[in-house]
């Protein structure tokens, strides 16, 4: 499903993070939203996530994210990774995932469940690639692999919306891949947002690239049209 914002603005103090932003994020399209250090990035997916206070409107499935709290916005189906993984190290990677589970059954408790099953689970496991690391605590995963098992944490709370915060940074060469192959397979079923400052890796996943700059949308377009646009070669890529 569409996730609409309008006007969208967030204010720290007088001052002003997010000035305006209108979006358009469509399901099966890989979305990434690139711009400067202090663009407004995380601010935005904070805002939509209910950890940033914000005006102006971002619709949903007919609701309001900018009204909702975090967790009815997480089981509304809209959820998001973080620079820095956030899973639970001690538990093995198997049981991260049935804790996300758990997330999703309390969303569909009046219903038969669909996802969050043990099959669906293992399917999970194998979609991100951690199947031989199943019973492993999460502590002992790679940056990359974390990464990897909080997506499949999104995937297995069956969110439609994923908002991914510089998921690859910090990873190799062949976790980049993966994780762009990854994204690609995710993608065609779900809304999924990228934040990223790799501009090679948004080339060549990229389907739809958003530029922010001071809080703004400066530019919209493929890749393509993104580096060919002139105020982006200003303020982004400094050429
Ligand atoms: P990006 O993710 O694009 O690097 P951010 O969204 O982190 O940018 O930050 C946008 C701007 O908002 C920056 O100038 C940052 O200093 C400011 N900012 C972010 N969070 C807060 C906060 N909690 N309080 C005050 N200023 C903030």
């Amino acid at each position: 499903m569409t996730l609409t914002v309008n006007d969208l603005r967030v204010e720290f103090d007088g001052f002003v993070a997010i000035d305006g932003v209108s979006l358009t994020l469509e399901p099966g399209r890989l979305h990434f939203l690139i711009g400067p250090n202090g663009a407004g990035k995380t601010t935005l997916v904070d805002a939509l996530t209910g950890l940033a206070k914000g005006s102006g409107e971002a619709r949903y499935r007919t609701r309001d994210l900018l009204a909702l709290a975090s967790h009815r916005i997480t089981r509304l189906g809209v959820g998001r990774t973080f620079q820095t993984a956030t899973v639970f190290e001690e538990l093995s990677v198997l049981q991260n995932l049935d804790i996300a589970a758990g997330v999703h059954r309390a969303r569909w408790r009046l219903m038969l469940p669909r996802r969050g099953t043990p099959e669906q689970v293992a399917e999970v496991l194998e979609t991100v690639g951690l199947t031989d690391l199943a019973e492993k605590p999460a502590g002992v995963l790679s940056h990359g692999q974390k990464q990897w098992l909080e997506i499949g944490m999104l995937l297995v709370q069956d969110s439609s919306v994923m908002l991914l915060d510089e998921p690859v940074a910090g990873m190799s060469a062949e976790e980049r891949e993966e994780t762009g192959e990854l994204l690609r397979r995710i993608s065609p079923e779900r809304t999924v947002v990228v934040i990223e400052h790799d501009m090679d890796f948004v080339r060549r996943f990229a389907d739809v690239v958003t530029v922010l700059h001071a809080g703004k949308v400066i530019a919209e377009g493929t890749a393509a049209e993104i580096r060919e646009d002139a105020e982006v070669q200003r303020v982004y890529l400094g050429e």
